[in-house]
């Protein structure tokens, strides 16, 4: 399809989003005959194209890249007759169907169902200087920028399973690797904390945040400013005023690793429920389905607890189903709404 018969089609299903649970709806979606439109926004692909080997997803008994277990899945979809195409939405006007998207390029697509499959992205942490230094030694994707901290020291912010693997991933090619966790404990699973505390050279830095990032554009991070306190959260300390230790220290590379947020803004303004992270809110029970009718949730964008690809490719298959008995509930609505017309 062309921009134009794009915009000027009503589409039966447009998926928000292309990363495992956007392909795996428009898997079946396609495969229903709904000629599904999958948009790829700013991360294309999703979270999984920053993974290298992803060792739990069934049916790879030796783990498979996450690059490719996403191009795998978008030739499937492409199999079946989804189409792909770039745009991220604005704004989404879903008063009235056929829902109306609108994307950053100014088009508007016209759909009569809408999964929202936008997933997640890394979160910040607010030091000063990242804006100035994020790609530049700054970065949340040490499998995608690892391999230029060949010989560094770097800093590694966060104490969960992200940042465990980061640790682990950045070992292969910095000097020394220190994460920087805000509290005496890692939210890690086990098997990740073990793998990093038993390495030789990652190193933890408890009760300790980052405040300040060192650096310019032309020479890259060159070091950092952390704030700690026994009782952990020193930065909410230095805010009441109580005593806090500052270190400078020399470092190359600074990777976060402190969770996501959900791609929901677009759905701020509309009836789509959503939580006091962001996160969209489905109906109780076991569906995608949302608030609004017609809007259903797939994948990371709907899911704080479990996020892991072969759920997101649950949800988003669940998603597609249920889009297409939404769909043919309204088609025979609307033949009996045409009939009783008739006889009138
Ligand atoms: P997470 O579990 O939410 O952990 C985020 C970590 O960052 C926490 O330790 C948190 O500290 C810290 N943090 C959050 N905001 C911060 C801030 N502003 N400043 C400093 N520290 C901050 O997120 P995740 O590690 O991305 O994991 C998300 C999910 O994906 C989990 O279910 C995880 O198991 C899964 N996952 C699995 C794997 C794997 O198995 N290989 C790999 C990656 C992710 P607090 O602990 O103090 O809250």
């Amino acid at each position: 399809m062309n921009d134009t018969e794009l915009s000027e089609t009503v589409h039966d299903v447009v998926i928000v989003g292309s990363g495992v649970a956007g392909l795996s709806a428009a898997v079946y979606a396609a495969r229903a005959d709904l000629e599904p439109i999958v948009l790829e926004g700013p991360e294309p692909g999703g979270q999984l194209t920053l993974t290298t080997e992803v060792e739990n997803y069934l049916g790879f008994p030796e783990g498979v890249g996450g690059m490719e277990l996403i191009q795998r899945g978008k030739e499937q979809a492409q199999r079946f007759g989804a189409e792909f195409v770039h745009g991220a939405v604005e704004r989404a006007a879903l008063e009235e169907r056929p829902f109306a998207l609108e994307l950053s390029n100014g088009d508007t697509l016209e759909t009569q169902a809408l999964i929202v499959a936008t997933g997640a992205s890394a979160r910040w942490v607010g030091a000063e200087n990242e804006d100035e230094l994020m790609g530049y030694g700054l970065s949340t994707c040490a499998t995608c920028d690892g391999a230029f901290h060949r010989g560094d020291d770097v800093l590694v912010i966060g104490g969960g399973d992200s940042a465990m693997e980061e640790a682990l991933f950045l070992a292969k090619f910095a000097d020394s690797v220190t994460v920087v966790h805000r509290r005496d404990e890692l939210r890690a699973s086990d098997i990740m904390a073990r793998r990093a505390r038993d390495h030789d050279q990652i190193e933890f830095r408890w009760n300790t945040e980052l405040l300040e990032i060192h650096g310019s554009r032309d020479d890259g991070v060159t070091g950092a400013t952390l704030v700690s306190h026994p009782d952990g959260r020193p930065k909410e300390k230095l805010d009441s005023g109580e005593d806090v230790e500052h270190e400078d220290v020399d470092v190359g590379g600074i990777f976060y690793g402190v969770g996501h947020v959900p791609n929901t803004t677009f759905l701020e303004d509309t009836a789509v429920d959503l939580d006091d992270e962001g996160y969209l809110q489905t109906l109780e029970g076991m569906t995608t389905e949302t608030a609004v009718d017609g809007v259903f949730g797939a994948g990371d964008v709907m899911d704080p607890d479990y996020r892991q690809a072969v759920t997101a490719a649950g949800t988003g298959s669940m998603a597609a189903l249920d889009a297409e008995s939404w769909l043919e509930e309204q088609a025979v609505e609307s033949e009996a709404a045409v009939a009783v017309e008739a006889d009138d």
